[in-house]
This record gives structure tokens, C-alpha cells and sequence, in this order.
């Protein structure tokens, strides 16, 4: 087996972790297991609280306090196998322990319901990024899988995006509309990252990325984290190859240094052949390595580009925002 080490910049599992009966410590009831997180070399894995579907019983703010409630259950219950990251020596310090570094992240502005001081309250229980949007509009901005996307990013957008900067935090744009996607461009000085998609020029979804998109997170410095699930992958039938060609795809028009992996896993319903949680990352390089990409690249792929970002962004300027 290969000895890549993994970044892997999105899954769902946390919103899982509430049902009693999962655990997320053996193969079987979840994508994302501990056992799998090894067994694949996974040194860093982002948890996002996702404010997907829209409770009924709770608010936005409500159900990421929740979904972050449980995170920090399962940091605590596995304690000897997770260590949360919240600033960039963390990496360093969760490595030298021989952990696997969680990353705590919101996929759903909706969760600051239009308020900067939920921004500050995510921020000190220690969650490091944010994917603006879900699937629906919300007080940050449009979305790409949304009826009226046209309206990009709202002035409250642009003020989170100006304070996400300032405390170091991570901006994801997967899920953005093109107007949203543009704007946020524009207004974050630091790079960017789309944590889950692909590339529109291989599978034509509205959630994958275009060309100019690619380019433009790239020169900013930022990195695209490859999505597994099949819609995104391919029309046809999905399997490593279908992953290996948007790597091949991004790495090509933009360059190595703005690709990486956000799997996705826990937040699809179905996974690509030979695909069925981390410890499936060696398959994925072997076919990589298969191709004669360099080890520096690879490298790269696997871990460098996002551990570049995470160094950089996640300033660590301590708990007071
Ligand atoms: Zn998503």
C-alpha cells in the first residue's frame, strides 16, 4: 500500500453521530468510520454541521448548535484517536500525537440567521469554516441549486466574508450560484476554497465548477476538493477513474497546487464503484501513481494543497472575536 497521507476537506457525518444506535468507531454504519480514517491514512478530516434540510422543530442556529453539540461528543468520546483543530499549530501538535485532526466546520450560512454575533459564538465553540450556502438562498447569499440565483451576494454577505478573513477562517464557495461565486471573489482578499465539487467540463451540474471558476480559485491560491458522489462525477457510471479524471481535469487547467479531496461522504446517498469510505484513498493514489504523476504531486493532491491553505488561513488569534 502507498504511504499518502490524506486531507479530506468535507463530510456529513456528524448529523449521523446523533442516532444512538451509529457508531462511528467500525465499518458499517457510517461512510466516515475511525477505523476506515486509518486504515486509509486520513491525518485531517473536516466535520461540517450541515443546516440542510429545513427542521421544522428547530432554527438554522439551533440545529448547527446541535449538530455541534455532537462533534464535540465524538471528539470527547474518541478522544485518543481525534484532536480538533482550530489554529494552524494544532496540525503540527495533532500529528506529533498520532491523531487524526478534526476540523469543525458549518455547511449552511443560514445557521448565523443574518447576525454577525452568531458569526462570533460558531467561531468560539471553534468552528473554522464556513460553505456560505446549503442549497437554498439564504442572508449570505444565492445558491447554485435555487430558483432566483441572479442576486449573488447580500451586503450581510460580504460583511461575514470581511470578519471570516479577519479571524481566520476558512470561505468554502461549493454550493454558491455563479453571481454569489463572483462576488465572493471579489470581496476576500485570502484565498478561497470550493471544500465539495467538480468540474462542469466533465459532468455539466449546476453544483460543479466551470473553467473560469477553477481558474479563479486557483490564482487566488485557494483548492478544490474533489466530490465522490456519482451525479457530480459522471452521466455514466462512477468509480475511481470517474475521480481521477476531474483530479486530472483541474490539476491540467489550473495547475497541481489547487486540488485536493472533500469526499462528501455521509451526505450522498450512494458512492462510486470501489468507493466506500476513507480507507478506499490508497485505491484512489495507486490509480494516480498509476499515471506517472510525481510523488510531489501527489503529495500535494493528498494533503499539501489544503495543509498550505489551513497554515495560512487559520491564524489562531485565540478565542476572544
Ligand atoms: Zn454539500
Amino acid at each position: 500500500m502507498n504511504k499518502f497521507c490524506i486531507i479530506d476537506a468535507h463530510c456529513d457525518t456528524i448529523a449521523k453521530l446523533s442516532d444512538q444506535n451509529v457508531s462511528i468507531n467500525k465499518y458499517g454504519d457510517t461512510h466516515v468510520s475511525i477505523e476506515g480514517l486509518k486504515e486509509g491514512c486520513v491525518d485531517i478530516q473536516f466535520f461540517a454541521a450541515c443546516i440542510c434540510a429545513r427542521d421544522i422543530n428547530d432554527s438554522p442556529l439551533q440545529t448547527a448548535l446541535n449538530l455541534i453539540e455532537a462533534f464535540e461528543n465524538m471528539v470527547k468520546k474518541y478522544g485518543d484517536c481525534f484532536y480538533p483543530i482550530t489554529k494552524a499549530s494544532d496540525i503540527h501538535a495533532s500529528k506529533r500525537a498520532g491523531k487524526i485532526g478534526a476540523l469543525l466546520a458549518i455547511e449552511g450560512g443560514d445557521a448565523l440567521e443574518g447576525k454577525i454575533s452568531n458569526l462570533h459564538l460558531v467561531y468560539n465553540m471553534g468552528v473554522r469554516l464556513i460553505t456560505l450556502t446549503w442549497n437554498y438562498n439564504n442572508e449570505i447569499g444565492s445558491a447554485a441549486m435555487d430558483t432566483a440565483t441572479e442576486w449573488g451576494l447580500t451586503a450581510f454577505g460580504a460583511e461575514v466574508i470581511k470578519e471570516m478573513n479577519r479571524l481566520g477562517m476558512i470561505i468554502d464557495v461549493s454550493h454558491l450560484s455563479e453571481k454569489a461565486f463572483w462576488d465572493v471573489v471579489e470581496v476576500s482578499s485570502p484565498p478561497i476554497i470550493a471544500s465539495h465539487s467538480n468540474a462542469k467540463a466533465l459532468c455539466n451540474h449546476p453544483r460543479n465548477l466551470d473553467d473560469s471558476q477553477i481558474k479563479a480559485i486557483v490564482e487566488k491560491g485557494g483548492v478544490i476538493g474533489i466530490n465522490f458522489y456519482p451525479p457530480f462525477l459522471s452521466w455514466h457510471k462512477a468509480d475511481i477513474h470517474s475521480i481521477v479524471n476531474h483530479i486530472e481535469y483541474i490539476a491540467g487547467l489550473a495547475g497541481v497546487d489547487g486540488v485536493g479531496f472533500g469526499s462528501d461522504f455521509d451526505g450522498v446517498d450512494r458512492l462510486p464503484e470501489g468507493v466506500n469510505g476513507p480507507q478506499n484513498f490508497p485505491d484512489i493514489i495507486d490509480e494516480l501513481l498509476r499515471l506517472n504523476y510525481t510523488e510531489e504531486s501527489v503529495y500535494k493532491i493528498c494533503y499539501g494543497n489544503f495543509f498550505r491553505l489551513m497554515e495560512r488561513i487559520l491564524k489562531g488569534i485565540g478565542e476572544e472575536a
